[in-house]
């Protein structure tokens, strides 16, 4: 079966997956935000400017893959990457923080990712 054997790094990285490969490097991002638990990266399509994504550093492929500590390791830098995004432009005033869980919810990349969305007025975004 592929799955099994799928190549695993230390981290539960895997080789097929193009977030993983962001983590490792392989591809470049431009990077916001990065500790040994997670890496922010500006979005390649952005849906507004500044529009960031977080990812864990383990390969979890939506929030129904988290085990409680997944959750208390990788969720609790939410507040302080808003707040360096907000930070880093004055014209910021909002922010939408979304994640899509499952592909009937809009999820194309299958490791698990949550959307910062800068928000202003008068930005013109509509969800
Ligand atoms: P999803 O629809 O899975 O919630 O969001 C996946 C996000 O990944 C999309 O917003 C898409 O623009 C972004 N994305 C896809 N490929 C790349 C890439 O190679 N680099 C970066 N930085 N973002 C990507």
């Amino acid at each position: 079966m592929k799955k099994e054997v799928r190549k695993m790094t230390e981290s539960n990285l895997i080789d097929d997956c193009l977030f993983c490969k962001i983590i490792r490097g392989e591809i470049p991002s431009y990077t916001v935000f990065e500790n040994d638990d997670v890496k922010a990266f500006l979005d390649i399509s952005q849906v507004n400017e500044g529009h960031v994504l977080m990812v864990p550093k383990k390969h979890l492929v939506n929030f129904f893959d988290y085990e409680k500590a997944d959750a208390e390791r990788f969720l609790k830098y939410i507040p302080e990457i808003a707040r360096a995004i907000k930070k880093s432009n004055d014209k910021i005033t909002g922010m939408n923080i979304t994640s899509n869980n499952g592909e009937v919810a809009g999820q194309v990349v299958m490791h698990s990712h949550i959307h910062f969305i800068p928000r202003w007025e008068g930005d013109g975004i509509k969800f």
